[in-house]
């Protein structure tokens, strides 16, 4: 029998994920990328002896990744290096208060005295978060559910409890938290998905599990050696990639895709295609959908957008550790402004990382590269901000930091690149400069995002942070394993496979 043909759209991770999924299954792959690199959002500068990460900078549950590795016989080590952060974060306050975010018990009943936070209060959330976390693992993630329909089926009437329906994510928090520092940290984990702890269902207080129960990981070298040791092994299990290649349009007939076109017009055939692009944008631009169609998929509104800053600096912060969040005086604020009225924030928490805390190749000696990245609305398309508009809110931003003990900053830029969610829209076609996809919001999705697989075209998939479950590395890597799953039981006949939960996961 001859070997059917996948072409994935994009070298996103979650376009990689699936790509190295399915050529392990044998089919024939071949991914099309229309920058120069594969990683997509993972993504990596050099400049004048610095190196920054342009995406992602921590990394989580790096066990799904290695699952890739593992599935070839391979060790995930041998290509590249990971070592744990500590303190995972350091959260600096308007009043000075520092609290580090460490796994270590004792470290931490230490920083929860500084603050009067009961350290039984703390762990009773934390017992929370990893109750809720397991919950979420063995269905949503692992089993890939789609939708509320496959959550019931999974979960029965009485599981659904579980997931404390009823609240917000800070609602879910203040149960059990007292100070008003620990709740501001606890909410900022919103962070990992770009949405309000507000508007977020209490289920996303499975997050803080993620480093309490499989800590918070850094790459050596930066994290793009992650994408460097995936393009490695997609060439290893025979997957053809076409960088600076970009695809107009997903050939249709019949509601089956039969191939896709690229920029000058050549077409490569197809028994399946997986879109990377997101899937809004898919939708409109590949698949020439009409405003009737792209209406149904309102839902998925985007994510935040950012404003990526990256500093080389001619001297370091020691105050710094690796991860720092310089928090918004009034973070409720902060999350109304972002993401119910759409605005730029004046007292945005700003997120920076000197990575030469545990890295020292990354900056020259005695020197910093930050990275800082506040979170701002995704583009307005009716009412676009100008590229004035990013340039005055980086000085609300570096104001801050210079506020906030990072005295005399501006004096010690010796290199400066910034990026606007125009840039990342450009460079990814991502949804309006989202940088995590689709927001997570229980009023609009309950926290889904699209499903795996085209509700219109038969052989047509998406991965990646717009679809299921979500944004973030390990989850779009997730995601490309469980799209693998769901098109492999697709076609070799397993029970319909409507949605990949129907295939039911074998353990990884
Ligand atoms: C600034 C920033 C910070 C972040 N921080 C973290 C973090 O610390 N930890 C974490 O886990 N995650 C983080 N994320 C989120 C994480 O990067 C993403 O969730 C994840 O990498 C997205 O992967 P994806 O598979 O959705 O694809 P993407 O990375 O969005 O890649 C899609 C690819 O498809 C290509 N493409 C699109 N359309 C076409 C077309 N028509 N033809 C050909 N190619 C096409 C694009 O060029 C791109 O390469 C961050 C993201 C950003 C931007």
């Amino acid at each position: 029998m001859s070997q059917k043909s996948v072409v994935v759209v994009g070298a996103g991770l979650g376009g990689i994920s699936a790509a190295i999924s399915l050529a392990q299954e044998s089919y024939a792959v071949t991914v099309i990328e229309k920058n120069g690199h594969v990683g997509g959002k993972l993504n990596q500068l050099e400049a004048e002896g610095y190196t920054f990460d342009l995406g992602p900078s921590i990394l989580t549950l790096p066990h799904i990744i290695e699952r890739l590795f593992k599935r070839s016989g391979k060790r995930m080590a041998d290509y590249v290096t990971i070592r744990p952060v500590r303190p995972h974060w350091r959260c600096i306050f308007e009043d000075r208060t520092v609290v580090d975010m460490t796994p270590d018990d004792q470290e931490m009943a230490a920083q929860l005295e500084k603050i009067g936070e009961k350290p039984e209060d703390f762990d009773r959330f934390r017992q929370y978060s990893e109750a809720l976390y397991e919950l979420v693992n063995d269905g949503y993630f692992e089993q890939g559910l789609d939708n509320t329909s496959d959550f019931r089926a999974h979960y029965g009437l009485l599981g659904l409890a579980r997931f404390d329906v009823f609240r917000n994510m800070h609602q879910g928090v203040t149960r059990f938290i007292k100070t008003r520092y620990m709740r501001d940290i606890l909410e900022q984990f919103i962070k990992y998905v770009g949405s309000s702890a507000y508007r977020a269902p209490a289920f996303m207080n499975c997050l803080p599990a993620i480093h309490s129960l499989h800590d918070l990981w850094y790459v050596d070298g930066g994290l793009y050696n992650l994408a460097r040791a995936l393009d490695r092994l997609l060439d290893e299990v025979g997957v053809t990639v076409l960088l600076d290649t970009e695809v107009d349009q997903i050939i249709t007939v019949n509601g089956r895709a039969t191939a896709v076109e690229i920029t000058g017009g050549a077409q490569i055939p197809a028994d399946f295609v997986i879109s990377n692009m997101e899937v809004r944008p898919a939708y409109e631009r590949l698949l020439k959908e009409d405003d009737r169609f792209l209406r149904k998929l309102k839902r998925f509104e985007p994510s935040c957008s950012g404003l990526v800053l990256d500093l080389g600096l001619d001297r370091q912060y020691p105050q710094l550790a690796h991860h720092n969040f310089f928090m918004s005086g009034d973070q409720p604020k902060h999350f109304h402004t972002v993401f119910r009225k759409r605005e730029m924030p004046t007292d945005p928490t700003v997120y920076v990382v000197a990575a030469s805390r545990t890295d020292p190749t990354v900056a020259p000696a005695g020197c910093d590269g930050l990275k800082i990245l506040p979170h701002i609305p995704y583009i307005d398309d009716e009412n676009p901000l100008r590229h004035e508009d990013y340039v005055a809110f980086r000085d609300v931003v570096l104001d801050k930091l210079e506020r906030m003990g990072l005295t005399n900053l501006r004096q010690h830029i010796v290199f400066e690149h910034m990026l606007t969610p125009h840039d990342i829209q450009d460079m990814y076609y991502s949804n309006k400069g989202s940088i995590y996809g689709v927001v997570t919001d229980r009023w609009k999705n309950f926290g889904f995002k699209a499903p795996k697989k085209s509700e219109k075209y038969e052989n047509v998939f998406f991965v990646g942070g717009s679809v299921n479950p979500g944004a973030g590395m390990p989850m779009v890597v997730l995601c490309g394993q469980l799209v693998s799953r769901a098109l492999v039981a697709q076609d070799r006949g397993v029970v319909g496979a409507q949605s990949a939960a129907a295939t039911r996961a074998q353990p990884a």
